[in-house]
């Protein structure tokens, strides 16, 4: 398959008839896969109502069925068509955040959407995306759009276009490159179907966040033990992880850098992953900063993107300096603790 790409300046006005997005949006029409910039990540989107359209999305994706999808919407009157209610809490935060990188989750109406789409479950996960290109294609077609993030299960999360053409090239109808896209780690995922809001992913939003607008929010407890089983199905799968064995390294730099001689005089080609700060005190075959450690913004802006470059690096082991676990150091420490299957060598 042919896949094309569509360069769209995400500035200029009337996107909606934009013809590089009219002609996305009746890809998607027609059952069709199109990858999206949103404002976290780059997404792999399909007609949610669609079993012939999500299925592509599964099998493009080598993604496992029983990891349901996020549902993108670019008005709120859409939820009518697939959730049965709006709880109160869930109408705040849609106030406070949407568009933005929360994701709710909902009781869903039986046979509205596509049962592949939803896995099975009885609620459904709903974002409105803050990315101009994106919800222009969402208005444009029309359709709720289910969107995972637009990479080969298991890899690091695409944060440009050619990210999606590393994994997905000849295999979707297309991408819409509307640049780097901003957050850089995906949407918060809350679930406000139960008593008690809870939330099943870190992410864009932090919980101090979520707090001041609906109170106390609880964490669902797989985020702390990793022998609890989590709540959100797809938080138990090994993501986002480069080709080369990453270690997180709790302590000073020093003794990284002690690590990194050790691993060299076994004739290893060693790569660090730090922030700007530090860049220049490592010596290894590869040093990548990622962001500033001050602005910790930047350093989940820039995360998925530097995991991917050590693959082009050839490096046989990755050091990776830790972050503290607070506000939206949370979401990074949590794709980091992934990416290195927790593996964490400390002081
Ligand atoms: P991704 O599409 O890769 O960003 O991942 C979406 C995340 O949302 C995965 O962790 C899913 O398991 C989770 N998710 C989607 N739908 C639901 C749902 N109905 N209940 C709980 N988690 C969900
Ligand atoms: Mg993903």
């Amino acid at each position: 398959m042919n896949t094309n790409v569509w360069k769209v300046d995400k500035y200029v006005d009337n996107l909606e008839n934009n013809p590089q997005v009219v002609d996305a949006a009746n890809f998607l029409r027609e059952n069709e896969l199109v990858a999206l910039p949103t404002e976290t990540v780059y997404g792999l989107g399909g007609n949610a109502e669609s079993d012939e359209a999500v299925a592509k999305i599964f099998a493009a994706k080598g993604r496992p069925g029983d990891n349901p999808l996020i549902i993108h919407i670019a008005e709120r009157q859409q939820l009518n068509r697939f959730v049965t209610e709006v709880p109160p809490s869930a109408a705040k935060l849609m106030d406070a955040f949407w568009p933005g990188p929360l994701t709710i989750i909902f009781k869903k109406k039986e046979g509205a959407l596509s049962e592949k789409a939803t896995a099975g479950l009885e609620t459904v996960a709903v974002r409105m995306p803050d990315h101009p290109v994106a919800l222009a294609l969402l208005k444009t077609c029309g359709l709720p759009i289910a969107a995972p993030s637009a990479n080969s299960s298991g890899k690091p999360s695409p944060t440009k276009a050619e990210h999606v053409l590393d994994d997905l090239n000849g295999k979707i109808a297309g991408v819409l490159d509307g640049g780097a896209t901003g957050v850089g780690v995906e949407s918060t995922v809350i679930d406000c179907t139960g008593t008690l809001p809870v939330i099943l992913r870190p992410g864009g939003v932090t919980k101090e966040q979520l707090e001041e607008v609906i109170g106390k929010v609880w964490e669902d407890a797989a985020l702390k033990d990793q022998s609890a089983r989590p709540k959100s199905p797809g938080m138990k799968y090994t993501h986002y992880a480069p080709n080369a064995p990453l270690f997180m390294v709790s302590g000073t730099r020093e003794f990284l850098q002690t690590l990194v001689e050790e691993k060299r005089g076994e004739g290893l080609r060693v790569g660090v992953l730090t922030t700007e700060e530090n860049e220049s005190f490592y010596e290894a075959e590869l040093v990548l900063a990622c962001g500033r450690r001050a602005e910790i913004e930047t350093v989940a802006a820039s995360l998925y993107d530097t995991l991917r470059s050590f693959n082009q690096g050839k490096v046989d082991i990755i050091f990776s300096e830790i972050f503290p676990n607070e506000g939206v150091g949370h979401a990074i420490m949590n794709r980091l603790e992934k990416a290195a299957g927790h593996k964490l060598i400390s002081e």
